[in-house]
């Protein structure tokens, strides 16, 4: 993509620069502390003491053992980091783009964690009872039952998980409605509904997404953005929503995920045998103080691909952006909504070329922008219905 001399992409603030530059930092500090974490359990052998601690408190039982490791593992985790959760609740308030007082925050951040227990508990307990029945195949079984659970929670998210951390409800604006059928019958298709996202409560930013799979297929809008942005400039958003929607997006990349999953859990399951049969650690496949083992490979992998699927990624925001331009009538509230976006997410409009391609899922709004005017000088009488 080129850049446009003419473009009104405003400079980047030091302020802006500031604030992004400490946000990738505590990302990336969060990653390797992670990774640390997982490492030391392996390498020191600190998993095999905790499992026996998780066999006692279990009174021996498999599944119950398991599940007290998991927390055991998680709790750590979280006492790990909490510290850089503590600044990172800290950056937001410096950087004036949070609303949530500490406790409102500290009790988000309790169900985050056990929202994590919960999921990674029944993911758990379904890999290792695999592991258990078929431990020659297990990871193939394994990752069937992966994919159906990505499918489920896909589904299931914005009903059952979105709303244990924010209200939602159904958009009232009429004229609002009205643009997004109009827009809906030009595409040929529906989305099920929009839901208005009550952002307010806990942050200063404006957020849209497309969320859902079959009948839970939804665009959310925050109410940050409804309350400030023009009618044009929502309908600009939709758009975008709408070209997530009709480009299959969401199925999209729950495939690719099938695709990179499934090389994790035959790496999983090959760094696993090894380390069993040609090194003698853990009490065999089934033992879950191999689980960091397991955790770390995922990890890992995530980490390496993390600029292949920003990539991807980026290519879709790009394809959903040029069905907005397409369907709305002229591309100007789109660039100004890009515009406003920006100054109140406090995003960098131009990252510097290593910064987006490692971390960016979407593309530098500067570019969004000047795809919008390249897009309007190239049909300059766009149709206004
Ligand atoms: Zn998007």
């Amino acid at each position: 993509m080129t850049f446009s001399a003419s473009s009104p992409a405003l400079p980047d603030t030091p302020e802006a620069r500031r604030y992004n530059r400490i946000r990738r930092r505590l990302s990336l500090a969060d990653t390797f502390l992670g990774l640390a974490l997982l490492a030391a359990l392996l390498v020191a052998g600190w998993s095999a003491p905790l499992r026996d601690l998780a066999y006692e408190a279990a009174r021996q039982r498999y599944s119950l053992a398991l599940f007290a490791y998991l927390a055991m593992l998680l709790a750590l985790g979280k006492l790990l980091a909490l510290p850089l959760d503590l600044y990172s609740f800290r950056l937001e308030h410096r950087f004036h783009l949070s609303n949530q007082r500490f406790g409102s925050w500290a009790w988000d951040e309790a169900k985050g964690w056990l929202v994590g227990l919960v999921l990674g508990g029944v993911l758990a307990e379904l890999v290792y009872w695999v592991i258990r029945n078929w431990p020659e195949h297990w990871w193939l079984i394994a990752w069937a039952v992966f994919l159906g659970l990505l499918v489920l929670f896909a589904q299931i998210a914005p009903v059952v998980l979105f709303p244990i951390f924010y209200k939602f409800q159904p958009l009232e604006n009429e004229a609002l409605k009205r643009r997004l059928v109009a827009l809906g019958e030009r595409a040929g298709t529906r989305v099920r509904g929009v839901y208005e996202w009550k952002l307010s409560e806990k942050s200063k930013k404006a957020n849209a997404a497309l969320t859902g799979l079959g009948n839970t297929r939804r665009i959310i809008l925050s109410d940050t953005l409804l309350e400030n942005y023009s009618e044009e400039e929502i309908e600009a958003v939709l758009a975008h929503e709408l070209g997530h929607h009709v480009h299959r997006h969401i199925p999209k990349s729950i495939l690719l995920e099938a695709a990179i999953t499934f090389v994790g859990f035959w790496a999983a399951n090959e760094a696993l045998r090894y380390l069993v049969e040609r090194r003698g650690m853990f009490q065999g496949m089934a033992d879950f103080a191999n689980l960091p083992l397991l955790a770390l490979v995922a990890s890992l992998l995530s980490f390496l691909l993390m600029p292949a699927l920003n990539a991807y990624s980026r290519q879709k925001e790009r394809e959903a952006d040029r069905y907005a331009f397409r369907s709305i009538p002229q591309v100007q509230p789109f660039i100004s909504s890009m515009n406003k976006l920006a100054d109140q997410n406090l995003a960098e409009r131009s990252p510097s070329r290593w910064v987006e391609w490692f971390f960016h899922s979407h593309p530098a709004i500067a570019k969004r922008i000047a795809a919008a005017e390249q897009y309007a000088r190239a049909y300059p009488q766009q149709v206004t219905s």
